[in-house]
Parts: C-alpha cells; sequence; structure tokens
C-alpha cells in the first residue's frame, strides 16, 4: 500500500490548513511546530474571500464565518483625518461577490487546530533540516527534552514561515527574504470601543489601519518607514509618539492597549517568490515560499490557498512527484502577481516625498470607489480546485489580477 505519511514544519496558518487538507485527503499528518504553543500572535487578521472560500474546502468557513458579518465599510484617510475615499460594504459584497472578515488571528488558529486530532501537532519541536532519498523524506528536528529526532514520511510540507530555516537548508540558492523598508506595529484595544468605519490613513512614510473585530475590540496596525532592527522599551509609547497627534480615534485606540500586548514585526518578503516550491517530496508553502507584503492583507489567505491546491493534488493515488509539480504550476504564477501588485501598493502607502505624497492623495480621491473595488475583487477571486481535498480533479483559478 502506498504511504500517506506526512510532516509538517511549522504549525501557522499555512502549515495547519495544509495538515487539516492533507488529513481530508487521506493522509496520516504530522506537524512539528518550534514554540511550545499554537496560538498564533495576538493581532487581527483580514480574509478576504478567497481565503475564506479555501476555509470552506477545508471544512471551517462557517466556524470562521460564525465569528462576525463581513465587512467592507472602509476607506482611506489622510493622517489629518480627510477622507480621501470610502467604501459601500455592501456594494462590495453585491457588486463584486467580495467580503473582508476581520477577526482575531488566534481564532483562526484554534478553529484549524480543532479541525485536527489530537497529538498531530507536536509543539516545541524545532525542525534543522530534511534529508530525502526517492522514496521517503526525513525531518530532523530537536526537542528539549529527547535532543535531535528523525521522523520519515513520504511527503514532507514546509510551512516555516518568511525566515524559513528549512528553505535555507535545502535551497541555499533561493537567497534570503529582503527587507521591505518599513517596520509594523500590531496591536488590539483591550475593551469594546466603537469604530463607525474602518479606515486605512496615509501619512509620510507611514501608515496607520483601523478595524472593528466581530467582539467588538478594535484591531489597529501602523507602519513606518525605518532601518530594520530598532526597538524601544515601550513600542506603544513609540506609536503615540509617532502617531499620537494624527486624526481621532487613533491616540484613545492606541492608549486603550495593553503595552505588553503591542506587537512589532520588521516588515520582511521575497521581492520574487521563489524559483520553484517543490524540492523532491518537500512542498514549500506560504511565507516559506512566497513572504509578500502585508498591503494587500493577501499572506495568509495565499497560504490558505496553497493548502487546498496542495490537498486537492495529493488526494489521488498518483506520485507524488507529480502532484506536486501540479501543485508548484499552480501556485506560482498567482503567488509572483500578488507579491508584485502588494509592492506597488506599499511603495505608494510608505511613499514619504512631499511631491509624491501629495500627487499620490489626489488620485486616490480622484478614483470612483467601484475602480478600487473591482481592482481588490479581481485579487480574491480566486476559487478553489473543484471539487477539492478528499477528491481529484481538475484546477479552476478564476484568477484575472
Ligand atoms: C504586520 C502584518 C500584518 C498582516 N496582516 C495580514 C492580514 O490582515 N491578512 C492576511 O491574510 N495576512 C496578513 N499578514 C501575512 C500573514 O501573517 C502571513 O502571510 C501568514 O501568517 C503566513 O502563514 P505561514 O503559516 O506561512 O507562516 P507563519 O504564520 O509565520 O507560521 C510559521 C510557523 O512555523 C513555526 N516555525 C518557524 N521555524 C520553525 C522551525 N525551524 N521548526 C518548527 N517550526 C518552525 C513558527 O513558530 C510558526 O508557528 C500580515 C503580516 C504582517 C507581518
Amino acid at each position: 500500500m502506498r504511504d500517506r505519511r506526512s510532516s509538517g514544519v511549522g504549525a501557522g496558518i499555512g502549515g495547519l490548513a495544509a495538515a487539516v487538507g492533507l488529513r481530508a485527503a487521506g493522509w496520516d499528518v504530522t506537524v512539528l511546530e518550534r514554540d511550545a504553543d499554537t496560538r498564533g500572535a495576538g493581532a487581527g487578521i483580514s480574509l478576504w474571500s478567497n481565503g475564506l472560500r479555501a476555509l470552506d474546502l477545508l471544512g471551517v468557513g462557517d466556524t470562521i464565518r460564525a465569528h462576525g458579518p463581513l465587512t467592507g465599510q472602509g476607506g482611506i484617510r489622510t493622517g489629518t483625518g480627510r477622507w480621501l475615499s470610502r467604501s459601500s460594504g455592501e456594494r462590495l459584497h453585491t457588486d463584486n461577490d467580495l467580503g473582508v472578515l476581520i477577526l482575531h488571528r488566534a481564532e483562526l488558529h484554534s478553529c484549524l487546530l480543532a479541525a485536527l486530532p489530537r497529538g498531530a501537532v507536536r509543539t516545541g519541536a524545532t525542525v534543522v533540516d530534511v534529508e530525502q532519498t526517492d522514496s521517503s523524506a526525513t525531518v530532523i528536528h530537536r526537542t528539549e527534552h529527547a535532543g535531535q529526532q528523525r521522523l520519515t514520511a513520504a511527503l514532507v510540507v514546509v510551512a516555516d514561515g518568511v525566515r524559513s530555516r528549512v528553505r535555507a537548508a535545502i535551497l541555499p540558492r533561493a537567497g534570503a527574504p529582503a527587507y521591505a523598508g518599513f517596520t509594523a506595529w500590531r496591536g488590539v484595544t483591550g475593551d469594546r470601543c466603537a469604530l463607525p468605519r474602518q479606515s486605512e490613513s496615509w501619512g509620510r512614510g507611514a501608515v496607520f489601519g483601523l478595524t472593528q473585530l466581530p467582539d467588538g475590540r478594535v484591531y489597529w496596525f501602523a507602519t513606518a518607514n525605518e532601518r530594520p532592527g530598532g526597538r524601544h522599551a515601550d513600542e506603544r509609547a513609540e506609536v503615540l509618539r509617532r502617531f499620537g497627534s494624527w486624526h481621532p480615534p487613533i491616540g484613545e485606540i492606541v492608549r486603550s492597549t495593553d503595552p505588553e500586548a503591542v506587537l512589532r514585526h520588521d516588515i520582511y518578503s521575497h521581492p520574487r517568490p521563489l524559483a520553484e516550491f517543490t524540492l523532491g517530496r518537500v512542498a514549500l508553502l506560504g511565507d516559506a515560499a512566497h513572504a509578500v507584503t502585508p498591503n494587500l492583507g493577501q499572506g495568509g489567505g495565499l497560504a490558505l490557498e496553497d493548502a487546498v491546491v496542495l490537498a486537492s493534488e495529493l488526494a489521488g493515488d498518483g506520485p507524488v512527484s507529480r502532484a506536486l509539480a501540479r501543485y508548484d504550476a499552480a501556485r506560482r504564477p498567482r503567488a509572483e502577481r500578488i507579491s508584485a501588485l502588494s509592492q506597488r501598493i506599499g511603495r505608494l502607502a510608505q511613499a514619504e516625498n512631499p511631491i509624491l505624497t501629495t500627487l499620490r492623495d489626489t488620485l486616490v480621491a480622484l478614483t470612483p470607489s467601484t475602480v478600487s473595488a473591482r481592482s481588490l475583487a479581481r485579487t480574491a477571486a480566486w476559487r478553489p480546485p473543484s471539487p477539492g481535498p478528499g477528491g481529484s480533479g481538475p484546477m479552476r483559478q478564476d484568477d484575472a489580477s
């Protein structure tokens, strides 16, 4: 009988989603996670229609949708609060079949975890390398108690994030991710706060975003052009120093956030996704394969798409190598397009030059919201392969972006 054991590296959004999909496709999965828990970082995440469709195929779409309504009621403002553009949530849904659900990352993680059997994820296991033969792949990992261990399977799914150690080990020529030129802070208010409309405010070399979580708290993020590696003892104070004088309710929202819970990450991405997403019996997915800047809010969605496509291709009894070749061919062009688009938007949003920012703001103000909605809709128009994990079928990617 064919070996259908799979080992996963990393229990982030992509690794967990791949494990759920592969199980549905008849694989026996074990996921190794470096951290001691799998809660996911403590901030929000936006899931667009494409990510939600992928979650539907993984069987958890309804659970995720139950967290709250789709939104879309948003807009772009200047740092002083002048609206440059506003979008109607209803129009996004009805005219463009487009919606976005904002929820806490921990909820997405726990929903994916709950779809796996107990013991499928082993925490506190740091993967250091993968070795392969023609018929199997072995994950070499370390745990605090047992030291170095080996786990052999027919397939290895590498989803250990943007700084993927395994990618560096097995594809040394792939190169390291590049600093995108800006750093990001994220936080969630401790209490409920009413936010009439979600917004992204663009200044000079800085952006501040506000979104309502379904439970009434507010998820915010801020970005600023900075050299990488800078850190402050009190990151919340640093956010207030930079953004406290921007329009209300930014200062109030940041002050309502526990200073200990403010996250800061320098943004790294692959300016070009890898030349191949697979190597022998190893498939890379999510940020390990194609970290994109966060400007489109699509990194997690792409990881979910990868997971369902991979599971769908591996559902049949054909050779793993052919399934992985089809996965690679299906995913690379889309990741490349989203990556390039995200970088373009990032350059615009993080522009610093005063002439350029005035031009940018004028352009945004003059662009009808229907045009921006259509562009977003094209990005989120991805449809999962049919009929999905557990059955084989032709791939369908209605992506016009
Ligand atoms: C500021 C910011 C805002 C964002 N906002 C959004 C958004 O709104 N919507 C969206 O869709 N995306 C968003 N993203 C992108 C999204 O977070 C990522 O694309 C997504 O988390 C990628 O998932 P992943 O599973 O590939 O990697 P990760 O989520 O990074 O998970 C990798 C996992 O692997 C583990 N790991 C690492 N190394 C090892 C090892 N050696 N051995 C074992 N385990 C290991 C890690 O502990 C982690 O659990 C944002 C990103 C940033 C930085």
